[in-house]
């Protein structure tokens, strides 16, 4: 749908196919079927977006850069969208020094649930089961305008904190899509719309809508629905060669073997799953997307040791913005101190369950910091070498420098403190935007 929104470039959501590589970068071609009309409403003065566009200069951060594997020294440089040179040594005028990682991915959100702001009491079927938890009874009430602005809010702070890019699981059928295209616009943020129908039931006209205006279905759990309807709804999403996903074993284990002959791209949760269901994953080369802080608020820990013992392929996201922040710093200093309690796993783990995520939009994506790739960078104020990993994990939204998004800078820089001491010679440049 990006054609509706008036994107840049790169913009990933909406009206993919699986097996065009059209995430993988540039104008993708496609064709858009589906006339949506995106409500036109403003900003409020909070919400004013200030990312810059990019530039045709090549800019450049140093410090410690992730290549895939360590942090080295050096300094990155991009030139428009584009990561274009990476070197050892630092340059003189940096736009940022520190910790510089690719963007964070946020694997999995409900980014339409920041419209819920009341402190929260229930369980999770009182509160996020369809179709009459909290959050439908508020979303189906709310105006357009303001499922918008929640979504806005939510997007703005995930960059703040490092993210460029998110997968969503988006409730409330094509129009529901219709409001998150509408709340990204002129976002800078990439990533993967997930669309389901309105209720409970398959309608092939309404499936067919979503997915043309959509990367794909996203549901919410294999038990809420009738057998022979989500296996439509799955099929469909396969023959389209867009993603299906779906919530499983949350509440309750769920029969994985069902669940997995949905060819599903990836599962979140698995709470309750036992070690022969995390490896029945591993097996079918499912990934699997854990949400501890929200596991956490309903009483329950996700085993990362133990799917890791059990090979499975992990991914970190923030699940319900109503529930959680959606600050992927945040949820992977939780979810090292979970894994903590069930035995640990390093630092460098969670690091990589906060980036790999992009690969389920371009699966020659990868979570180095290479020449070619997209530029999206976030520069953190926090020691490197050797103590990086250890750095991430204890990261907050204040040890945030700059986040590049595809070339585009957010927040434009300033000077700190820090900074000033750090820069020497005469200071380029820089355009900035207010805040
Ligand atoms: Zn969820």
């Amino acid at each position: 749908m990006a054609a509706f929104v008036r994107p840049p470039s790169h913009r990933r959501f909406g009206g993919g196919s699986r097996s065009n590589p059209l995430r993988s970068g540039g104008a993708d071609g496609r064709k858009s079927f589906h006339a949506i009309n995106i409500p036109r409403i403003s900003a409020g003065s909070e919400e004013r977006l200030n990312a810059t566009q990019p530039s045709r200069a090549v800019q450049r951060v140093s410090g410690w850069f992730y290549d895939g594997q360590r942090f080295r020294e050096g300094t990155v440089g991009w030139e428009e969208d584009v990561v274009v040179e990476i070197r050892s040594g630092r340059t003189r005028r940096p736009l940022a020094e520190g910790l510089i990682l690719p963007g964070l991915w946020n694997a999995h959100t409900h980014l339409g649930d920041a419209i819920v702001t009341q402190e929260l009491k229930g369980t999770i079927e009182e509160l996020v089961a369809p179709p009459h938890g909290l959050k439908h009874r508020v979303l189906a009430k709310a105006k357009d305008a303001a499922v918008i602005a929640a979504m806005r809010r939510a997007m703005a702070t995930m960059i703040r904190t490092g993210t460029t890019g998110f997968s969503d699981f988006r409730e409330g059928g094509l129009n529901g899509l219709k409001l998150l295209y509408a709340a990204l616009a002129a976002m800078p943020m990439q990533g993967l719309a997930l669309g389901r129908p309105v209720g409970l039931s398959y309608d092939s006209r309404e499936v067919a809508a979503i997915l043309r205006a959509s990367d794909g279905i996203a549901v919410s759990s294999y038990i809420d629905w009738p057998r022979d309807a989500i296996e439509k709804l799955a099929a469909d999403a396969r023959r389209a060669k867009k993603i299906f996903a779906i919530h499983c074993s949350e509440r309750v284990r769920e029969e994985i073997d069902a669940v997995l002959e949905l060819k599903p791209a990836f599962l979140v949760h698995m709470v309750h799953a036992t070690d022969a269901d995390l490896e029945r994953c591993a097996d079918a080369h499912v990934p699997i997307v854990v949400c501890p802080r929200s596991n956490a608020f309903f009483g329950m820990t996700p085993d990362i040791p133990g799917m890791l013992r059990q090979g499975v392929e992990l991914h970190l996201g923030t699940d319900n913005a109503m529930i959680n922040t959606p600050s992927l710093l945040r949820e992977m200093e939780f979810a090292y101190r979970v894994a903590r309690m069930k035995g640990g796993v390093p630092a460098r783990e969670i690091l990589e369950m906060a980036l790999r995520g992009r690969r389920l939009a371009n699966p020659h994506a990868t979570s180095a910091i290479r020449v070619g790739a997209r530029a999206d960078l976030v520069i953190l104020d926090l020691p490197g070498g050797r103590s990086g990993f250890a750095s991430i994990v204890r990261a907050s939204a204040s040890d945030v420098r700059l986040v590049v998004s595809g070339g585009r800078l957010w927040p434009a820089p300033s000077p700190s403190v820090r900074d000033a001491s750090m820069i020497r010679g005469p200071r380029r440049r820089i355009t900035r935007s207010t805040r």
